[in-house]
């Protein structure tokens, strides 16, 4: 098979164009690169949902706030594309970044309240970098379908607040979280962890596991849940807890009592050491 890669805008307007005209169906998957076991899995049901498969590497710079990792965001092309190859991808989009924003660029996508919470309270300019990229990735790539990983599951809502707000006309796939064989959560900011990190890392997929089995045990509470998780997460000294919270799985409003068949997200962001980190499972009580 053969694998394209377009880095000019122009060029990847005119190959959707083409793809359309000849009746297919796109299917986008954006990703920073650096890619792992979770982005092949979006790269997979991409290739289930649409006739062509093109996969975005951008290391997007309006998302990352001064003092965060651009710069040592890791990187690595070549292992990408082969991966992508064996994965059945057609195209891959690889813009650098000029080519997105150019020199007089003054716009952004804002989409409100749900963007100023959790991750959006710790990092305010986040989620604006995230809807204003994204945006003109449909815009170039004008797919039918997206798919966005549960990992970032505050950002997928987002997105399909957005997609439906802005009338895009794109369905959003939001597709399940790939762990590593002990339940760390893979992402491409696990390589900063140091080995004696990755070992403390566990205690935000435990912590996550143990509230889990509360909720089967049918606890309501969601600050006694929460004080059970905080425990874990304090049993290493390498964390830094940043939050623990239960939102309902659309609005992402927050809440306190769980209620009978009603679904939820559990969101945890901490620090190990210097890498900061997410995890969080969909329930239903
Ligand atoms: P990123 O390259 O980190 O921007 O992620 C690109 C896409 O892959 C996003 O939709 C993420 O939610 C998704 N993703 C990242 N890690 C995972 C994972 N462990 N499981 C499933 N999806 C993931």
């Amino acid at each position: 098979m053969n694998l394209r890669v377009i880095k000019s805008p122009a060029e990847m307007r005119a190959y959707s164009d083409s793809i359309r005209a000849a009746g297919k169906t796109i299917g986008l998957v954006p990703t920073m690169g650096y890619l792992h076991e979770g982005h092949l899995s979006l790269v997979r049901k991409a290739n289930e949902l649409a006739d062509i498969t093109i996969v975005s590497i951008f290391v997007n710079p309006t998302q990352f706030a001064p003092g965060e990792d651009l710069d040592s965001y890791p990187r690595d092309f070549v292992r990408d594309r082969e991966l992508l190859v064996r994965n059945n991808t057609d195209v891959i989009f690889y813009p650098e970044p000029k080519d997105i924003y150019g020199k007089n660029h003054k716009t952004a996508i804002n989409t409100k309240g749900i963007t100023n919470i959790l991750e959006g309270s710790t990092r305010p300019t986040h989620f604006q970098g995230v809807t204003t990229i994204v945006s003109i990735l449909f815009n170039i790539i004008k797919p039918h379908v997206a798919i966005f990983g549960q990992k970032d599951a505050q950002q997928a809502a987002v997105i399909k607040r957005m997609t439906q707000d802005l009338h895009f006309g794109i369905d959003i796939n939001i597709h399940p979280i790939v762990r590593e064989i002990d339940g760390l959560a893979m992402s491409s900011r696990n390589i900063y962890l140091s080995k004696s990190e990755r070992e403390d890392a566990l205690v935000l997929s435990k912590s996550i596991q143990r509230a889990e089995e509360l909720i089967r045990e049918k606890i309501n509470d969601a600050v006694t849940i929460i004080a059970e998780m905080r425990k874990i997460v304090h049993s290493v000294k390498s964390s830094d807890l940043d939050y623990i919270s239960f939102v309902e799985s659309d609005s992402f409003e927050k809440v306190n009592n769980l209620v009978e068949g009603r679904e939820y997200y559990i969101l945890i962001a901490c620090r190990i050491g210097k890498t900061r980190l997410i995890d969080n499972s969909l329930i239903t009580f």
